[in-house]
């Protein structure tokens, strides 16, 4: 006889939260009220595209495994996917070239540096991970098709697995980040150095831009955590957006490196694997239970949102949600549950 797992005890918050649905609601929009007043924190303003978004837009979308949403605020504004988009692009390289051959490119080694660092592993001149920008530029270089426009419609395809509707690039942000994308560039060509990205180099930074401009809503990613949670099947279209065994090396990633230079600190604190983007998202992923996004613009010195990191940490606590939590308090569901207690 075997004690019971995490999993199973997430199965029976899951179910109590089904059965408390409204509660459920209740708890997003206390916390949504709660941290809609902090007004801490700066847009992103490195392209003037980034910089018109309203800094009051802010959204918290939960997808279960079995395709309920529960959601408050802003969950339809749709902004660019930006950092978000580094772990499903490496799924894609990953069913592309299998773990081995992805792994001679780019590591999975945390750098505690920001995510537009230049610079390489000295050893094996690989970038550090698939999420700092040097790694997800090697990554987007590992995207198979005959010739580029075949590739970007794989990676459109591959977001529309995820989201479950077509996808869709916001060109003028396209256009901006490939007009100031000189950081990018050096990286690029850095690796192009070593040999870890092959001559079509400007293609794949391409392709790279590209992917930062993908258009979701908060509602996406929700639906996107929540399909990886699902062991890589979309829960509302029941398509399957990336094969199963590679859905473990992408929640690996986003927990020990998708938070930028804070990714350590998350891991300790909220203890769910995440990954932001400049464009004021966050997804995280519960593995059999749900998906967890939250959209707000504001962000703090590293690139997080200011208004995400809160909620990912109210709710992380107050549910016990932390991947190493040994086992939950029913204290803690407190409001969330009392109604499914009371027999209502
Ligand atoms: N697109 C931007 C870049 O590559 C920012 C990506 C991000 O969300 N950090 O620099």
């Amino acid at each position: 006889m075997t004690a019971p797992s995490k999993n199973n005890e997430l199965d029976l918050l899951v179910g109590r939260m089904k059965a408390a649905a409204a509660p459920l609601r209740e708890v997003l929009r206390e916390v949504h009220g709660r941290f809609a007043g902090n007004d801490e924190g700066k847009v992103a303003d490195y392209i003037p595209e980034l910089a018109r978004a309203d800094r009051n837009w802010f959204g918290i979308s939960i997808a279960t495994t079995d395709g309920q949403v529960f959601e408050v605020g802003d969950c339809q504004q749709l902004f660019t996917i930006q950092s978000i988009s580094k772990p499903f692009v490496y799924g894609l390289a990953l069913e592309d070239h299998g773990l081995e051959h992805v792994l001679s490119k780019v590591g999975v080694e945390p750098t505690g540096e920001a995510f537009n660092a230049i610079v390489l592993d000295e050893g094996s001149n690989r970038p550090f991970n698939p999420m700092v920008n040097a790694g997800a530029i090697a990554t987007a270089d590992l995207v198979k098709g005959k010739d580029y426009p075949e590739r970007v419609t794989r990676l459109l395809a591959m977001f529309r697995k995820y989201c479950g509707r077509e996808m869709y690039i916001d060109n003028s942000v396209f256009m901006s980040e490939r007009m100031t994308g000189h950081r990018n560039r050096a990286i690029g060509h850095l690796m192009l150095n070593f040999g870890m990205v092959g001559e079509r180099v400007e293609e794949s930074l391409e392709l790279y831009f590209q992917q930062c401009s993908v258009l979701v809503n908060c509602h996406d990613l929700a639906i996107m955590g929540a399909t990886l949670a699902n062991g890589g099947v979309n829960p509302i279209t029941g398509e399957r957006a990336i094969q199963q065994p590679y859905v473990k090396y992408l929640l690996s990633i986003m927990h020990s490196c998708g938070m930028y230079d804070y990714a350590g600190e998350w891991a300790f604190r909220v203890g769910i694997p995440s990954k932001s983007g400049v464009g004021g998202g966050i997804v995280g992923a519960i593995p059999g239970t749900f998906g967890i996004a939250v959209y707000s613009p504001p962000l703090d010195a590293k690139g997080n949102s200011v208004r995400g990191i809160q909620v990912f940490q109210e709710l992380s606590q107050r549910f016990g949600l932390h991947v190493f939590e040994s086992g939950f308090n029913g204290q803690q569901m407190g409001d969330l549950l009392a109604p499914v207690r009371g027999g209502a």
